[in-house]
């Protein structure tokens, strides 16, 4: 028997790409992108690139307003502050707005992974709850906790995925977390003495 070398899926790179933890990420990035209101729909398909959605994205003014809808549905679940929170919104999600758990390979075209959308070619608005349904309740499942969380910075809106390496987060970026360190020493009262 002629040896043949173990030789990685040749879509690793896709699924690495549509990890459950990259799908949330996405969610996030698209619940922030949509959340202005002057986000025109190449702002939208920019990020959807990122995140490896393939040309040519058909994406009109009407869908990305129909996103910034299921978008402020999804935000609930970053505001859930408990597992059971995120739970029942999520449950609600899925009760009025996902199709049946089905696999889909898109016609071959990638590997099998699961959709909860009705068919592969629904509405991006409905594609959006879906996608985003599965990954917070994989994270929900895996981390017995919320999946993600609005940045506490009083000054910004923007939602994100709390898993990862390093210490518990609580701003959605370095700028944020910067910001509000600089404002909190200005308030302290060490601050006011050198002032
Ligand atoms: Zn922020």
């Amino acid at each position: 028997m002629r040896y043949i070398p173990w030789v990685p899926y040749t879509t690793d790179d896709w699924s690495t790409r549509h990890s459950v933890l990259t799908t949330a990420r996405r969610t996030a990035a698209l619940i922030n992108a949509v959340a202005d209101d002057r986000a025109d729909p190449s702002t939208v398909a920019e990020v959807l690139r990122a995140y490896g959605e393939l040309d040519p994205i058909d994406l009109t003014s009407r869908d990305v307003a129909a996103m910034r809808t299921a978008a402020a549905q999804l935000r609930e679940v970053f505001a859930a502050d408990s597992a059971a929170d995120a739970a029942a919104t999520l449950n609600h999600l899925l009760r009025e707005h996902t199709g049946p758990l089905r696999l889909t390979s898109h016609g071959g075209s990638t590997p099998w992974h699961p959709h909860l959308d009705h068919e592969d070619d629904a509405p991006w608005e409905e594609w959006l709850l879906a996608s985003s349904c599965m990954a917070l309740t994989v994270l929900v499942w895996d981390h017995q906790r919320p999946p993600g969380r609005i940045c506490a910075s009083s000054a910004c809106q923007n939602v994100f995925i709390a898993h990862g390496s390093g210490p518990e987060r609580h701003y959605c970026s370095r700028r944020c977390a910067t910001r509000e360190r600089v404002k909190a020493h200005r308030r302290s009262p060490r601050a006011l003495e050198h002032a």
